[in-house]
């Protein structure tokens, strides 16, 4: 199984002695779910660094022919909590509260973590790209010239989805109807967006600092040198 790591984000090929599934039918009077089970998977990341348990629960019908494990009725992540990706120190407490939240009510309700993720949105845009406008749509606008095509082109494929287009209209903390693959969507674009601006921006000053090091190591020698044959 591919896999890759929800806290490192290390991606590898997931073999036996790193992953368990186990599916155990739940004999009890019949309740308002049907004859059910329980299944468990585990994971953990082969990574020697990381080494960190992946683990969730679903509960599923039993299979009337044969008695075995039969369709999904729901699941619980339990480790980590949801799916969302761990975000790096660097990007805004605010950014990364919304987000988070926006991942963990995800299934429960597809609307609140839709509301979630347009303020996550809004507040990156405000921050990032320092705009603010009377919507998050007219915010969204102003980034057209300023932003590479690919970039633009996710925002605006995502904006012009269904429910989610008209919504950027509507002040960000109004709470909408959307469908959960929707509100899946804006946390997509959400997770694009920080590796776009935040990750790159950060990756783009640790190289120029590296640089700068260099220069100075290589002028210092330099510098050492000129002064022996002074000497
Ligand atoms: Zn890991």
């Amino acid at each position: 199984m591919n896999y890759t790591c929800p806290y490192c984000k290390h991606h590898s090929t997931i073999t036996d002695p790193n992953e368990y599934y186990n599916w155990e039918r739940i004999y009890i009077e019949n309740s308002t779910s049907g004859n059910v089970g329980l299944a468990i998977h585990a994971v953990t990341c082969p990574n020697k660094d990381c080494n960190k348990l992946k683990l969730r629960t679903m509960l599923t019908r039993v299979n009337m022919v044969n008695g075995e494990e039969g369709i999904g009725i729901k699941e619980w992540n339990l480790m980590p909590e949801s799916t969302a990706k761990i975000l790096p120190d660097y990007v805004p407490t605010s950014v990364t509260e919304d987000y988070y939240e926006a991942c963990k009510i995800l299934n429960l309700s597809p609307k609140a973590s839709a509301t979630l993720s347009r303020r996550c949105l809004q507040g990156m845009i405000r921050d990032f790209h320092k705009v603010t406008k009377h919507t998050l749509n007219d915010e969204i606008l102003a980034l057209k010239d300023i932003l590479d095509t690919d970039t633009w082109d996710s925002i605006d494929a995502v904006r012009r989805i269904g429910n989610i287009g008209a919504h950027m209209e509507k002040d960000v903390n109004v709470i909408v109807n959307v469908e959960p693959e929707e509100a899946n969507l804006l946390i997509q674009l959400i997770e694009q967006l920080i590796e776009d601006w935040y990750v790159a921006r950060e990756d783009k000053k640790v190289r120029a600092e590296k640089l700068r090091q260099v220069v100075q190591s290589v002028e210092e020698k330099k510098q050492t040198k000129n002064n022996l044959s002074v000497d």
